[in-house]
């Protein structure tokens, strides 16, 4: 392949991924949005194995990693839970960190890298090579902790090490002038040793930036992380010289960034202080320290046929979706108490919380894919102001994004962080399997206000008898 043909793939590609960026921003539109990224990404695969910088060896190395690549790809999206997506998610980000550290170190390494190349375009070379392995760096141990976190294996209260800003300063002095020793150095063995010890700083720095964040702000993490693997792949674009992988990073990394900066608009922080971590270790729950913190009131349940009840009652109802629902897999259940209760007449609408579920848009899928129709999926700004005129608020396995303490409570790990104020409905229902509080770890006065009831079980479960009581 020619490199003005290879220049044409690129460009086409580069479209093909705008135009799937584009796509995703609309469930209407995102089945579109893949399959445009999926061409274009197929495009630049070929344009660059069939380029001059691939030798015929060479295409035996990348078709073999393609088969296996490829087939692991294909099994994990065949086989993993809609509630595993976000752990997933962070795993990939863990790969292309390395990725970047890798071709960091090869393209430091290898000596045809700098062939030809001035003095000056070296240097340059070598700031590519150091920042590509401290940005990747970073990108892999963190995602790393964010998926042991998200899954559960880490637990989600931030780890906060005394004077922890200033190691971080300290951190960042030692990177600065490792950068200067590797920049100075007079041979590739002399230049490893500062290179070496920046990948360590830079793991540590990963760990450390991702253990001191809370769980409820969890969501701007895994939104970062996106952007800092962007960042990585952009850094492998400049070492590799590949102006596609350049744009394509930047890409990632730029859309990463302004979805982190609409997560933390949507949980009233400033990006800056979540970043320095702590959040989610003010208060301590009220659980944990019992007696006069207790939420006040009563709980009061009700069975499914009560909420049947409730509902055949109601004229208008909000249905408020949640991290539950992915778990118990009840959206299809869901979708078809809509149309009954629609059929009858009712306004049902579905309220979504910019952080509900376990990553950005979670709930609007599982919504998506049991085909409730998109016009009565309203976000969190459009609909909050309806819940005082609404007789049913149902929520579906959601805790901490219908927590009134977000709003009643200063000293409330979330705190500030806008909620669905579901309380102020005629009723609210709140469906879960017991009293446990959500991600955050915060308890939830809700359900002890007076107006509310709780249908205590598996949502899948309680979601199918209220159908039936519906229909009896
Ligand atoms: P929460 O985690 O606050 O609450 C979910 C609730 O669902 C739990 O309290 C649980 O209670 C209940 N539940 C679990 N399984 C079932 C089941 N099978 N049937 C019925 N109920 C069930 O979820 P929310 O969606 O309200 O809030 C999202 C939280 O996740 C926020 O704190 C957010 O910051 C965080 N987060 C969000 C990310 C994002 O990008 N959206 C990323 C990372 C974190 P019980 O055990 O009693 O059933």
């Amino acid at each position: 392949m020619s490199e003005s043909l290879i220049s044409v793939a690129y460009i086409g590609a580069i479209i093909l991924f705008i135009l799937s960026l584009g796509g995703l921003s609309n469930p209407e539109t995102s089945r579109r949005g893949n399959l445009y990224g999926t061409i274009g990404m197929i495009i630049a695969v070929l344009a660059t194995v069939l380029g001059p910088r691939v030798s015929a060896d060479g295409i035996a190395w990348i078709a073999a990693a393609l088969v296996i690549g490829g087939a692991l790809g294909l099994y994990l999206a065949r086989t993993v839970q809609m509630t595993q997506m976000p752990e997933l998610v962070a795993f990939m980000h863990s790969l292309v960190g390395l990725v970047a550290v890798v071709v960091g170190y090869a393209s430091y390494i290898d000596p045809t890298a700098a062939a030809g190349m001035s003095p000056a375009e070296e240097s340059v070379h070598h700031v590519e090579v150091y920042l590509g392995i401290l940005i990747g760096a970073v990108t892999l141990s963190g995602s790393v902790i964010a998926f042991g976190k998200l899954s559960g294996k880490i637990g989600g209260k931030p780890v906060l090490l005394p004077a922890r800003h200033g190691l971080n300063l300290a951190l960042l002095i030692a990177v600065i002038a490792l950068g200067y020793w590797f920049l100075t150095a007079g041979s590739n063995d002399e230049g490893m040793k500062p290179l070496v010890a920046m990948t360590v700083i830079a793991l540590l720095f990963g760990v450390h930036m991702v253990m001191a964040i809370g769980g409820a702000d969890m969501p701007v993490v895994v939104s970062m992380l996106n952007s800092y693997s962007g960042w990585a792949a952009a850094a492998t674009g400049f070492m590799l010289s590949n102006d596609l992988l350049i744009v394509t990073g930047a890409l990632v990394g730029s859309s990463g960034a302004i979805l982190s900066y609409i997560m933390c608009r949507a949980m009233n922080r400033q990006f800056l202080s979540v970043i320095a971590g702590g959040f989610g270790a003010g208060a301590p729950s009220t659980a944990a320290t019992g007696g006069a913190a207790q939420p006040a009131g009563e709980v009061v349940s009700v069975s499914a046929a009560e909420t049947a009840e409730l509902l055949k009652e109601a004229n208008s109802i909000i249905i408020v979706p949640g991290y539950g629902m992915a778990v118990a897999q009840a959206q299809h259940t869901v979708y078809e108490i809509t149309k009954y209760l629609r059929e009858k007449g009712k306004n049902v609408r579905f309220a979504i919380h910019p952080v509900a579920g376990r990553m950005p848009g979670h709930m609007n899928v599982l919504l998506a894919e049991a085909k409730v129709p998109y016009d009565i999926v309203l976000e969190m700004d459009e609909i909050n102001a309806d819940f005082p005129d609404t007789n049913v608020a149902m929520v579906i396995g959601a805790n901490d994004i219908v927590n009134p303490s977000a709003q009643d409570d200063p000293t409330s790990p979330i705190a500030g962080m806008p909620v669905l104020e579901v309380w102020k409905a005629q009723t609210s229902i709140v469906m879960k399997r017991s009293m446990a509080s959500g991600y955050a770890g915060v308890d939830n006065p809700l359900f002890y206000r007076e107006n509310n009831r709780m249908l205590f079980g598996d949502a899948k479960k309680m979601l199918d008898d209220v159908l039936v009581a519906l229909k009896a």
